[in-house]
């Protein structure tokens, strides 16, 4: 069969991504010959942004104090998901995760310099955001640099296209373009399907979701090659989509700006909110957990919202600082000194039509493009109830009631950001892609993003770096099976 391949390997990784690197790694140091495949120009995929990934009794938790058992863990991923999650992908998750901080630290080089939660305020979060140095863009470095050192072959610039099996089903290779756009054929006794989920797949989005035509409108700001190469493969050759196929990491972000912009991170700060019709309709302090806020700004109509703020609140946020980060972006607590410049430029800005400044509320609407009496009334209500200290429409605690009462005013439109898609294929407890039968393709395994189970309908964000943490932990994972079931001839 061999003449069928260009090269033949014990595993091809598709994905370059953390749960690839951390499966070819440990493909090499299990004594496996591992190729892996990325059709960018280098490796990192989404994972590049993250920042931190979860862990539950790890020794960086226990040196700092900190308890989050993996009972808790579990027991949290199950209760968040309503028990749609797949408890048997969260026990292996939860179980092996505090492993993998110390394979990154001890066998990699990884130092973590904190673990903490994403907004100090969010209520239940456990404290079980792993944060690297260099987040994990450095341990992305880290682990191409220990995959080449290994021997791994890495194929940058190089697309898998399709699946190769034999007459019985059984996954024995991978085509790809390589770098020079030539077909390859890559034999395997094992291929994982690492491509980070179908977020840059606006098509996919509208498929598997029921947004109102959410796809276009959405700023990816993952990587750019997570179109969903591997799902699509993956149902071709015979694999299933898992329930939480649909699951999407959303949050309410500004189009053509950095997430460091601090115009951004005042926009996302729970204050007043409105909607495309000026009326305010949320408790803004869902902003404390992202992931919901996206689900939130998602269902609005044209999926945004206008954040309107004083110029208290600017003040605010430059002398007190901001009441909740955006990662480790902008941090908990920062003090954003550069927003007044920020925010008087892109007011001005001609070219900009997503931020907008006035003296009067009425003027603020008109430019906003929504009827001023309309906005008059929700402002008046607003600065009412921040007045009396509460807020009996949405009950939003009281700290987060600044009113909206000196000008000049300004209006953010805020619209919908996409990190990841999460829970797409049908996987075992193996990471095994399942058949309808709920049978295992021989040689056929997903991990990371691409794979389902261990969330229901949303990310599960009182637990962060959930995503990142499955993705490495996932990886590493699966080239262990892969080695065992090599190692014992049934692969
Ligand atoms: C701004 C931002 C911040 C984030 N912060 C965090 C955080 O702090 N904690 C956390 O847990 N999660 C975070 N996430 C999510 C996290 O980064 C991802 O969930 C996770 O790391 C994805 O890993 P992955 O390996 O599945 O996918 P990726 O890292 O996206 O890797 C997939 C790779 O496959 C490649 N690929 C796709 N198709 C093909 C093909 N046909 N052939 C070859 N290669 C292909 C892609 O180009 C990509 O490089 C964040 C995401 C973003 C965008």
């Amino acid at each position: 069969m061999s003449e069928q391949f260009d090269s033949r390997y014990d595993v091809v990784v598709i994905g370059g991504g953390a749960s690839g690197l951390s499966c070819a790694v440990q493909a090499a140091k299990d004594g496996l010959t591992c190729a892996l495949l990325e059709k960018e120009e280098h490796t990192g995929g989404s994972s590049a942004f993250a920042e931190g990934h979860a862990a539950f009794e790890s020794d960086e938790q226990a040196k700092r104090g900190i308890t989050v058992t993996k009972t808790q863990a579990f027991d949290t991923y199950l209760d968040y998901s309503h028990w749609r999650a797949d408890a048997s992908i969260v026990s292996r998750f939860v179980e092996n995760a505090a492993t993998t901080i110390v394979k990154m630290r001890d066998e990699e080089g990884a130092v973590y310099e904190d673990v903490t939660v994403t907004a100090v305020d969010q209520p239940g979060e456990l404290v079980t955001w792993h944060l690297p140095e260099g987040e994990v863009a450095h341990l992305i470095e880290l682990l191409e640099a220990d995959a080449r050192h290994r021997g791994v072959d890495v194929f940058l610039g190089t697309s898998a296209t399709s699946l190769l099996q034999d007459e019985s089903g059984r996954v024995v290779g991978v085509t790809a373009t390589d770098a020079d756009g030539a077909p390859v054929r890559l034999g395997a006794r094992a291929v994982v399907v690492a491509t980070g989920g179908y977020a840059a797949n606006p098509e996919l989005v509208d498929r598997y979701t029921r947004y109102d035509a959410l796809g276009e409108k959405l700023i990816n700001v993952g990587g750019p090659g997570n179109t969903g190469d591997g799902l699509r493969m993956v149902l071709e050759a015979g694999g299933t989509e898992h329930r939480s196929i649909g699951t999407l990491l959303l949050f309410p972000f500004m189009r053509d700006k950095a997430i460091t912009s601090q115009t951004n991170a005042a926009a996302f700060q729970p204050y007043f909110w409105v909607d495309a019709h000026g009326r305010r309709f949320t408790d803004e302090a869902v902003a404390l957990s992202f992931g919901n806020a996206g689900d939130v700004v998602a269902g609005l109509p044209g999926a945004m919202f206008w954040s309107v703020f004083d110029s208290g609140t600017v003040r605010h946020l430059v002398e007190d600082g901001n009441e909740v980060g955006l990662g480790i972006y902008v941090r908990n607590g920062e003090k954003l000194v550069g927003l007044p410049d920020e925010i008087a430029a892109d007011a001005t800005d001609p070219a900009r039509t997503n931020v907008v400044g006035a003296d009067t509320i009425e003027d603020l609407a008109t430019a906003m493009g929504v009827d001023p009496a309309v906005l008059r009334t929700e402002v008046d209500a607003y600065n009412a109830a921040c007045e009396d200290g509460v807020d009996s429409r949405f009950h939003k605690a009281a700290k987060f009631l600044l009113p909206v009462t000196t000008p000049p005013f300004y209006a953010v439109k805020m619209e919908t950001g996409i990190m990841v898609t999460m829970g797409a294929i049908r996987i075992d407890d193996r990471m095994r892609c399942l058949d309808a039968d709920g049978r295992p393709i021989p040689g056929l395994y997903s991990v990371g993003c691409d794979a389902g189970g261990l969330f229901g309908e949303s990310y599960s964000l009182p637990i962060p770096g959930s995503a990142n943490g499955f993705a490495l932990t996932s990886g590493w994972l699966t080239a262990d099976d892969i080695a065992e079931r090599i190692g014992a001839g049934s692969l």
